[in-house]
């Protein structure tokens, strides 16, 4: 199946001519999400299955067989790592047999389980597109059309491991976050150019900052839930992380100050970050700014943090520093081997010095 104008906005993807005109073999998998809304008593609902969805979008068969799967239907609020799991696990059973996946999918968690799928999946040798809308597809205004086109157009690309395309921009799976409640725009690429633009020309990717593929595809599918990602406040009482600790949280991310600060005059974080690493837990620090590198050997405040033994997170998202580190514990109990998985930029989703 092909939008009718599919052919015209391809014909301009760099360096993919000579694929334009092969039998491209897709999936849809619907999750849910306001793209598939409609209203009710209580609200927007997921409702629409994939075939509504393609009855709303208009498309005609051509160049594109077109399988579709409704795994899920969440509000993407409710996806957790269990969902994570089924889909990563599907789109392992699957891959093999498509050029490329789309996955449908709330905008809210999107940036989430975009980023675990790229750790839970290895070496995807296709490529696995996230989208969704901000406005139902049922509304006549609806942004999905356009997301869901842009969706198609990128999973008939070269590419590998898993990204979201919104707004006609298509970002790692591991540095979108979603930035705006409202606006179209509501996803940016942090701390990394997008993948690919569209603008007058057509679909541009650039080839050189996508995924690139290391070895055989694999499935690494075991996720820690025990971790937590912690907001760090002025005059936040450090024995928060005590109460962590006596919960079983194996690993938390804290989102610290600026480049790299933390308290430690009158409540004394640093000791008690020194506590609990001798613990056990892993502890990652980032920034909560959003954007550009946090490096915690540049304060006095962030070098002591370092010699206790606490992870940097450099540029990661939040998002992607919690699925990591829920995906590392998931793989290790060892301490060291987590600051190792850390130290592995997988999917270009950390900027190593
Ligand atoms: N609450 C919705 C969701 O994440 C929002 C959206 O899809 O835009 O499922």
């Amino acid at each position: 199946m092909i939008f009718n104008f599919l052919n015209e906005v391809m014909f301009s993807i760099i360096r993919q001519e000579a694929r334009w005109n092969e039998m491209k073999k897709l999936l849809l998998i619907t999750t849910g999400g306001t793209i598939a809304s409609s209203p009710s008593d209580e609200g927007l609902i997921p409702a629409l299955n994939s075939q509504e969805l393609l009855s709303i979008l208009g498309l005609r068969e051509e160049h594109i067989q077109l399988d579709c799967e409704d795994l899920l239907n969440l509000d993407s609020s409710n996806m957790q790592p269990e969902e994570w799991k089924l889909i990563a696990r599907r789109i392992y059973e699957v891959y093999a047999d498509y050029d490329g996946i789309i996955l449908t999918h709330g905008t809210d968690t999107m940036a989430y389980t975009a980023s675990a799928l790229s750790f839970m999946l290895h070496n995807l040798p296709i490529p696995v597109i996230l989208t969704g809308s901000q406005l139902p597809l049922l509304h006549p205004l609806s942004d999905g059309v356009d997301n869901i086109r842009l969706a198609f157009a990128a999973a008939q690309c070269a590419l590998h491991g898993v990204y979201i395309c919104f707004n006609r921009k298509l970002m790692l799976g591991t540095r979108a976050v979603k930035v705006r409640t409202m606006n179209f725009d509501a996803f940016e690429s942090v701390n990394a150019q997008p993948i690919g633009i569209v603008d007058a020309r057509g679909l541009h990717i650039y080839e050189k900052d996508a995924i690139s593929l290391k070895g055989k595809c694999e499935l690494y599918d075991d996720l820690c839930e025990d971790v937590y990602l912690m907001k760090l406040t002025p005059g936040m009482n450090p024995e928060i992380l005590d109460v962590l600790a006596n919960m079983n949280y194996r690993g938390i991310v804290i989102e610290a100050f600026g480049s790299g600060g933390i308290h430690f005059i009158r409540r004394d974080l640093i000791s008690k970050l020194e506590e609990i690493v001798a613990k056990g837990i892993s502890v990652v620090v980032c920034s909560q700014c959003l954007y550009e590198n946090s490096d915690f050997s540049i304060y006095q405040t962030g070098q002591k943090v370092l010699r206790h033994g606490v992870i940097q997170g450099y540029d990661m998202t939040s998002e992607a520093c919690l699925t990591k580190l829920m995906w590392a514990l998931g793989q290790t109990a060892d301490p060291q081997t987590v600051k190792e998985i850390f130290a592995t930029n997988y999917v270009n989703e950390i900027t190593l010095k």
